[in-house]
């Protein structure tokens, strides 16, 4: 493509993306396509020869916008609410454009120093100590697996040469969560060879927070039954509910009982950036490990997890391997991104965030968010002062749980999951589930760099007409 084609092709796109954020609110947030209609509308071959660009692009009308459910849409409002930010996609762009694989500091000094002066950035506004240093992956399961086998690293079992299986002098390692600790946390122990049958499953108190006491007599227990305990994992701002586990007490133990502390703070991390949010995040300063996503909740397209570590020594002694190719006479002084993970090649994510931060400024960050958790107390309050809904579980960020509850209905599992599916098949929302106690409950998130109190209007209106036709 010539210089003077790309920049024709590249302000229609750049002319498209604009129009589509003015238009995003008349399309469906959740795609209405059929599954396989879009595998039925594609070739099943590969084209032979070149095809215009103008043609392809078209196609993204024609055939790819059909089969979107948009995440940026304001009235999204399903799983954790996230969306991106013009500045972030513009650091994709450039991002793509240098297609550097930050793996040595030499094949990519801006990705690897930007990194770290970036995560330097965000470990100031989260108030947390300066001894926490910062590692780029691309997802809070990819971010929580390296802490996890950092841990293991310190149990000192020469796992890494002499692997899990086949040895009889490993007892059962042992990593503790509550019962509402995120499935991804299943899927690093089936990854890391540990085995779901290693994860201790805390019980929670009636706010759906760890019980400390609980954990404490979990690690006793298997202390006694000759297990070997390496790691506890809780949560600040679950996924079901976005309760908090208490972190302090938790440190307590990690800290009785010599274990490694990772913090999963995936979803609520950004709003340590708020301070009088900071109470929530109280004992992260006492932890190994901590994981939050920028492109979670704070306006960076997906994606961009960032892990910190205490001492990211450790993760190196746990992944760094140099073969001959890739020595350089500089790896005493410089950091090397392929050090501290599985991965060789690691895409320039920094930049997309040094844009999203510099363009927004702390203030305008801490602003949103603030925005975000106002519109979903102002939710919950709605549905507090109805006599048809509750509320199914605290709101400390901007996620609210409820069901609706008439009186004189037997079944409200069904009565919710029929609300919730004509709401998400009208395509003028989306909202999603999860269930506490047994119970069938909706989850609304709030989140969206584009939402406001209009947006919420509309599901309560959509809500209160759906419960309506539903009763009759
Ligand atoms: N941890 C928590 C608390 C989450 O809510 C999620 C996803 O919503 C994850 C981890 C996994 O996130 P990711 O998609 O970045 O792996």
């Amino acid at each position: 493509m010539s210089a003077d084609e790309f920049r024709r092709n590249g302000y229609k796109i750049v002319d498209w993306i604009a129009n589509y954020f003015e238009r995003i609110e008349d399309l469906p947030v959740l795609s209405q396509v059929e599954p396989d209609w879009l595998r039925r509308n594609l070739p099943a071959s590969p084209p032979e020869t070149s095809e215009d660009f103008g043609e392809i692009f078209n196609d993204v009308d024609r055939l790819i916008l059909p089969a979107v459910t948009h995440w940026n849409h304001p009235n999204f409002h399903g799983l954790f609410a996230t969306s991106t930010s013009s500045v972030g996609i513009f650091g994709e762009m450039l991002s793509a454009a240098f297609d550097m694989k930050a793996m040595l500091w030499r094949t990519s000094p801006a990705s690897t120093e930007l990194e770290d002066v970036v995560l330097d950035w965000l470990r100031q506004m989260m108030d947390l100590p300066d001894h926490f240093e910062g590692i780029i992956y691309d997802t809070a399961s990819v971010s929580t697996m390296h802490a996890i086998a950092a841990a293991r690293e310190n149990a000192n079992l020469d796992i890494r040469e002499k692997g899990m299986s086949g040895r009889d002098d490993l007892p059962l390692l042992r990593i503790y969560c509550s019962e509402h600790v995120h499935s991804s946390i299943d899927k690093c122990a089936i990854t890391l060879g540990l085995g779901t049958r290693s994860l201790h499953k805390i019980e929670c108190n009636d706010r759906f927070e760890m019980i400390p006491e609980r954990l404490a007599e979990a690690v006793e227990d298997d202390l006694e039954a000759g297990f070997m305990p390496i790691c506890v994992i809780p949560t600040v701002g679950t996924t079901s509910t976005s309760s908090v586990d208490p972190v302090d007490a938790v440190a307590d133990i990690c800290e009785k009982y010599g274990l490694w502390l990772h913090v999963d703070a995936a979803y609520a991390g950004a709003t340590a950036i708020i301070p009088e949010f900071r109470e929530h995040f109280r004992g992260c300063e006492r932890a190994d490990s901590i994981v939050v996503n920028p492109h979670k909740w704070l306006f960076t397209p997906f994606d961009l997890s960032v892990l910190y570590c205490k001492d990211l020594g450790t993760m190196k002694q746990a992944f760094s391997l140099v073969p001959e190719y890739l020595k350089t006479n500089d790896e005493q002084t410089v950091k090397n991104g392929m050090d501290y993970g599985i991965q060789l090649g690691r895409r320039f994510r920094a930049l997309k965030f040094w844009f999203v931060i510099r363009y927004f400024g702390r203030e305008g960050m801490i602003e949103r968010l603030r925005e975000h958790c106002r519109l979903a107390r102002l939710f919950a309050s709605w549905v507090e002062e109805s006599a048809n809904f509750e509320l199914m579980a605290p709101v400390p960020f901007a996620l609210v749980c409820f069901r609706a509850c008439p009186k004189g209905v037997d079944d409200l599992d069904t009565l919710n999951e029929w609300v919730m599916n004509k709401i998400n098949t009208s395509g003028k929302a989306y909202l999603s589930h999860t269930k506490l106690n047994g119970k069938f409950t909706l989850r609304l998130s709030v989140g969206s760099i584009r939402v406001e109190e209009r947006h919420l209007k509309k599901v309560w209106d959509l809500l209160n007409e759906q419960f309506s036709v539903a009763r009759t």
